[in-house]
């Protein structure tokens, strides 16, 4: 099934304790939209980005199938730029800077091809444009929406506004707590749905992710990296793996939710293992299955031994 994705395009410059890489493709939109691309087709990425944008980016998206009618690329302009640096704890990391360049002007029109997409991924942007995308488009089957601590706290009565709108939150564990004003993650997302979104995923980084439905919770393990190189698109390498793989199946049922949330914690973990979306530009498929099924081996015990 089709998957419209909206958000970031950037270069990015990133240092981690294990090197330096400069003007990098990244971006929400990249990591969701080629992520999302070894399952669902077409995927439909709306975005903007300057001439300067290198035309190899361009033809890496395009080779993995993803329809770029939806991208913007503004003459004599200048794409986004994001500058991040990682310590030793790769949960921490600071902002080095953020040149919106022509994403300060970023409006998602939305192509009359797109409109009736059946499935909806909307990275971090400005929470007004979230709502605005929305508007454009015909009711997709599950629309699902990321967002970070920059708009909880600059935005919080529009980025209410949009989380009404959306079926599925996908939100790391400290935004989350930021934005329900609650220390405990359940009650957290309890208080989120309350605003009106669905169903809450909360990330947690390498203690792996929470889903939250009215009638569920499902916790996923994160996959036990030896190697991690950049940590940089990791949510949203998973929420592209999460929404790909329901747009593939088109089942919205809770047990394909949790293989979604696998399936999503799979892609997040190749992408860290290079910088920028290097390691999502070659994986296979083969590659995710196997992941698949060592996340089922992680958490599986034989309970005969206690019962005996
Ligand atoms: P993540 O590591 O999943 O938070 O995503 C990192 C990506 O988000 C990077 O590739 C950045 O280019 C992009 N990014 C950073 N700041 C912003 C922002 N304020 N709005 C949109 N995208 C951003």
């Amino acid at each position: 099934m089709s998957l419209l994705v909206v958000g970031s395009i950037a270069l990015d410059t990133i240092e981690t304790p294990f090197g330096r890489a400069e003007n990098v493709l990244g971006g929400s939109a990249v990591y969701i939209a080629t992520a999302a691309s070894y399952f669902a087709a077409p995927v439909r990425l709306v975005g903007v980005v300057g001439s300067d944008f290198p035309k190899t980016h361009i033809e890496f998206l395009e080779g993995r199938g993803i329809d770029l009618d939806g991208l913007q690329i503004i003459p004599d302009g200048k794409t986004f730029r994001w500058g991040g640096r990682y310590h030793y704890d790769l949960n921490a990391r600071d902002t080095l800077f953020t040149e919106l360049n022509v994403f300060e002007h970023f409006d998602p029109a939305i192509p009359n091809g797109c409109r009736k997409s059946a499935y909806v991924c909307l990275g971090n942007i400005d929470p007004i444009l979230q709502e605005h995308v929305l508007h454009q488009i015909a009711r997709p089957r599950l629309v699902v929406g990321d967002t970070m601590n920059f708009w909880i706290e600059r935005k919080r009565e529009e980025l209410k506004r949009t989380l009404a709108l959306l079926d599925v939150l996908v939100i790391n564990d400290s935004e989350a707590r930021l934005l329900a004003q609650e220390p405990n993650l359940i009650k957290a997302a309890r208080k989120i749905m309350a605003m009106g979104t669905k169903i809450v995923i909360i990330k947690k980084g390498e203690h792996g992710a929470l889903l939250v439905t009215e009638s569920t919770i499902f916790s996923a393990p994160a996959y036990p990296m030896e190697t991690i190189i950049d940590p940089t698109g990791a949510g949203d390498a998973f929420a592209g793996g999460f929404i790909g793989w329901i747009a593939k199946t088109d089942d919205i049922s809770e047990e394909n939710l949790k293989r979604a949330v696998i399936y999503g914690s799979a892609l997040a973990s190749y992408c860290v293992e290079q910088f920028s979306a290097n390691r999502l530009k070659e994986l296979t498929y083969l590659e995710i299955q196997d992941r698949f099924r060592s996340f089922r081996e992680l958490s599986r015990f034989d309970e005969e031994s206690v019962l005996r």
